[in-house]
Formats: C-alpha cells, sequence, structure tokens
C-alpha cells in the first residue's frame, strides 16, 4: 500500500504522453511557414548596394539566388529573409563574373551548404574568380546552355533564355557581357526576365529571335544606358521593372535616357537604391509588392 507521502511513480503512459508533447513542439517549432514554402513564389530584389543578388523562395520551399552582389553584405540580407536554422540554399546561379555579381556568392558559398551552382563559364583569371572556382568545388556545377529549363518546384520553373556557348573570343576580362546568362522565371501566367548586365546587342538578339513579352523585368546593366533601349521594352512590355543599384554610385546609375525610356513607355519601376530590398510575392495569376 502506497502511504500519501511516498512520491508518486510516473507510468509508463505518462512518459510516453510527455514524449510525444516534446517531440510535437520541436516539431512545431521547426516547421515555420517559410521554409516549407506557402504555395506562392517570392522574389527578393535585395539591396546590397551597386551590383546584383535576387533570391527566390519557390512555392514548394526551395531557395535560388541569383548573383550575390559585391560583398558579404548579401549574408546580412538573407539573414533577414531566411530562418536562423537554414544553412543551405538549394541553388545559385552566377549570371556573370564580375565582382559585383560574384564577391557577394563566394561569401554564400563559405557560408551556406549550396546545392547547384548554375553559369556560363568562360575563361576568367580575377582573383574572384579564382576563389570562386575552389569555393564552387562543393556544390554540384551545371554549364549553362540556352533552352535548357531549371525546375525550382512547386510549379515555377527558371529558363534559360540566352548563354553564348563559350568560344575562343570568350574572356571575363574582355566580354562578360556578351556571355551573359539571360533567365526567365515563370509560375502560372506570369514571368520575370532577368536580364543580368545584358547590354543592346543581346537585347536584340533576343528581340529578334523570341518571344519576350514578360510582366516583370529585372533591367539590365543597373540603369547604364547601353541597356533598356525602347525597342526592348516595346517588345517586353513590363507592367513593372526592377533595377539593382547603389545609392549615389560612381557610374551614374541610373542613366537618365533609360529613366525617360521607361517613364515614356509608363513602365512603373523599383530601384534597390531608393527603395531598399524590394519583395516581389507571385502566386501564378496576382501579384503584390512590398
Ligand atoms: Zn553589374
Ligand atoms: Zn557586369
Amino acid at each position: 500500500m502506497l502511504s500519501a507521502s511516498q512520491p508518486r511513480k510516473i507510468s509508463k503512459l505518462e512518459w510516453s504522453i510527455f514524449a510525444i508533447l516534446v517531440i510535437s513542439a520541436v516539431l512545431s517549432f521547426i516547421a515555420i511557414p517559410a521554409l516549407a514554402g506557402d504555395g506562392l513564389l517570392y522574389v527578393w530584389f535585395l539591396d546590397v548596394g551597386q551590383g546584383d543578388a535576387i533570391f527566390i523562395q519557390a512555392p514548394n520551399g526551395n531557395q535560388i539566388l541569383i548573383d550575390g552582389g559585391p560583398d558579404s553584405k548579401v549574408l546580412q540580407e538573407l539573414g533577414r529573409i531566411m530562418p536562423f536554422f537554414d544553412s543551405s540554399i538549394d541553388a545559385v546561379v552566377l549570371t556573370h563574373p564580375h565582382a559585383d555579381h560574384l564577391r557577394g556568392l563566394i561569401e554564400v558559398l563559405k557560408n551556406y551548404s549550396v546545392g547547384k551552382v548554375l553559369e556560363n563559364k568562360i575563361p576568367c583569371d580575377s582573383p574572384e574568380c579564382l576563389e570562386w572556382d575552389k569555393v564552387e568545388q562543393k556544390s554540384e556545377m551545371v554549364q549553362a546552355e540556352a533552352g535548357q529549363i531549371v525546375d525550382l518546384g512547386g510549379g515555377a520553373e527558371l529558363k534559360v533564355i540566352y548563354a553564348r556557348q563559350p568560344d575562343a573570343r570568350a574572356n571575363a576580362a574582355k566580354n562578360a557581357h556578351d556571355y551573359m546568362l539571360v533567365t526567365e522565371l515563370e509560375y502560372g501566367s506570369e514571368s520575370l526576365l532577368l536580364m543580368g548586365d545584358a547590354e543592346k546587342n543581346i537585347e536584340q538578339t533576343l528581340t529578334t529571335s523570341s518571344n519576350l513579352r514578360a510582366q516583370f523585368l529585372k533591367i539590365g546593366h543597373h540603369g547604364s544606358k547601353t541597356s533598356t533601349t525602347a525597342q526592348f521594352l516595346d517588345a517586353v512590355r513590363p507592367e513593372l521593372a526592377f533595377m539593382e543599384l547603389g545609392a549615389q554610385n560612381s557610374y551614374g546609375f541610373p542613366h537618365p535616357d533609360v529613366v525617360k525610356r521607361l517613364d515614356d513607355l509608363g513602365i512603373k519601376y523599383y530601384r534597390t537604391d531608393i527603395d531598399g530590398t524590394v519583395e516581389l510575392t507571385l502566386d501564378g495569376e496576382n501579384y503584390k509588392i512590398k
């Protein structure tokens, strides 16, 4: 017979209930919605100063980063968006090996576990390219080819629109922009054309060779006057455009001619130097901007 003062033994059933409660508490903590994917496609035009970095979360939660900006600022920006315990990114894309796109991506590869790297690899012997060659060994490198389709998951796709095959002329120090990796993000009826630093020669090639209509456009080369021609804008006819550039940058981006071309066609645009990081959310038919 048990006396009233004796400590009560905890039954096996009570232990089991306790264990289940602890496990479910841990699981609900881990299953933070941002990781699981919520059926929406998110695009963040990250404010990384003078350079490009675009982070995408597919409707199923997969994460893709296109370019990394000029330095480690991209890590702070990703830290604001990604849950603190998330240390992996499914894929990164390098549009071309210029420092304002590549340096931050090196930091990302050093700090995150990255599944795949998509790039149009051309001969490059700059210090950042040599470092890039080392850090990308940890990931699976995929050579880009026009026409490739990357399944991002949850119905979203990234299509390679332009990637001139590396030939004897290819030289990062001389003509990296001619070997630009241009992609288009598609989800339902919505699409975003991502021009990297493509200039008017590539714009012209694309305008004559394919149907370029896209609802959203990340304009080429930070608003330089050598990109975003009126003919190109007329072919794409975007509803919204996005520019990635640094405040008071030394290049004078965006060029007033580019701003005028956008204004003349009534195309509303966002720019990271003024708007900071811009969040575009797509559900396949409608969009939101934050
Ligand atoms: Zn650039
Ligand atoms: Zn460039």
